[in-house]
């Protein structure tokens, strides 16, 4: 039965690299026997525009009823004067807590034909390979309550919640485990157990449900000391594991190491595997417009969405197996141009993936 992709390809370069993202699907459609259909929505500032919010109902009910969702990217100086509560990214976050996408996947590849990229030496990065599992729906992103409040005094004190229920940790630790041991078998869970109830409770839970996983090496580190290593011996690590707002940032420190935000996928998963794709970047309002954007994040997130959510792992490979083919045959957008390449558009770079499929 043919499965059902939501389409989202939102603002800026959103729907730029997610044209070329549909070709390649398109493509596997065609060619390959791939059996999806598309369906598309508006979310974000577009939605805005058109609508008056960032996550129209009819939006939300087509997530619903999608096997997978594929979002460009949200938000823009447009929309930055608007309230916090309905700016684009809102409707984003809404998609994440609606669908309950708990699991972030965010992996950390270094592509060698790109390792003069890094901002770190050669042989610290060569051949990196490491998989951040960002729990996504709770923490103090959504802890109650949580505001800024007048004191007695007259001062102003701002204030969050830090919170996870066991449940919730028990579900991504496991997320983590699975995937490590289709991996290489190691699992680092990143907490501040020294400082943090909530996180002394994290690392009970991680370490009670890795006696379910013995094949699975499990190691604790505060998150300082993970931020240090992921600098200092980035190839230590082969998943980790982590709370919502450390995740968010240890995630975008790995991703760095790799020089190329525009290579990177991602993946927001609930306890069925259901999933929405999206590459790591934003909307890129500075080069919106322009053709130069990378649509190769957003086309390796669809491998993911292969891989994780339609159980189409050959495909995953071949995506992936083509990005890497028009790696070595020099075509480089500008992001990632380099002396003695061809630099190409966002356009002429999906063309090229279609091209390398077969
Ligand atoms: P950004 O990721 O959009 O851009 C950062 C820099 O990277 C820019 O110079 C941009 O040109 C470049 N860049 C990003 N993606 C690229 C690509 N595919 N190819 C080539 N270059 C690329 O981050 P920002 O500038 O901080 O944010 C811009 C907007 O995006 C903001 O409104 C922000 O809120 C939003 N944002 C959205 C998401 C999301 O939708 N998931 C994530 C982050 C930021």
């Amino acid at each position: 039965m043919s499965k059902t992709i939501l389409i989202l390809p939102g603002d800026g370069i959103g729907p730029e690299i997610v044209t070329e993202a549909v070709k390649v699907l398109a493509a596997l459609r065609d060619d390959f026997g791939l059996a999806i259909e598309f369906d598309e929505a508006l979310v974000g500032g577009a939605a805005i525009d058109a609508t008056g919010g960032p996550l129209p109902d009819a939006t939300l009910d087509l997530a619903r009823q999608a096997d997978a969702i594929l979002l460009g990217a949200v938000g823009g100086p447009k929309w930055e004067p608007l309230d916090i509560s309905i700016r684009p990214e809102k409707g984003l976050l809404g998609l994440r807590s609606e669908l309950n996408l708990f699991a972030n996947l965010r992996p950390a590849i270094l592509y060698p034909q790109l390792a003069g990229a890094s901002s770190l030496k050669a042989d610290l990065v060569a051949g990196l390979d490491i998989m951040i599992v960002r729990e996504l729906t709770g923490g103090i992103y959504f802890g109650q309550p949580r505001g800024i409040r007048e004191l007695d005094s007259g001062e102003r004190q701002g204030f969050n919640t830090l919170v996870y229920s066991e449940s919730e940790i028990d579900r991504i630790a496991r997320v983590a485990f699975d995937i490590a041991r289709k991996r290489g078998s190691r699992v680092c869970s990143v907490d501040k157990a020294n400082v943090l109830e909530t996180t002394e409770l994290w690392r009970e839970v991680v370490t009670a449900i890795g006696a379910d996983f013995p094949d699975v090496e499990l190691t604790h580190m505060y998150v300082d000391n993970a931020a240090m290593q992921l600098v200092k011996w980035p190839k230590q690590f082969d998943v980790m594991v982590t709370t919502n707002m450390f995740g968010d940032i240890l995630s975008d420190c790995a991703a760095m190491l790799t020089g190329s935000i525009g290579m990177l996928p991602s993946a927001s998963l609930d306890d069925r595997g259901k999933g929405m794709y999206e590459p790591i970047h934003g909307s890129a309002p500075d080069i919106a417009g322009t053709g130069t954007a990378n649509p190769l994040a957003t086309i390796l997130s669809v491998a993911m969405m292969l891989r994780y959510s339609l159980d189409e792992a050959a495909m995953a490979e071949r995506i992936e197996s083509a990005v890497d083919r028009v790696l070595d045959n020099g075509l480089r957008t500008a992001d990632i141009m380099s002396d003695g390449m061809t630099e190409v558009s966002c356009d002429a770079m999906g063309d090229a993936v279609v091209s390398a499929l077969s």
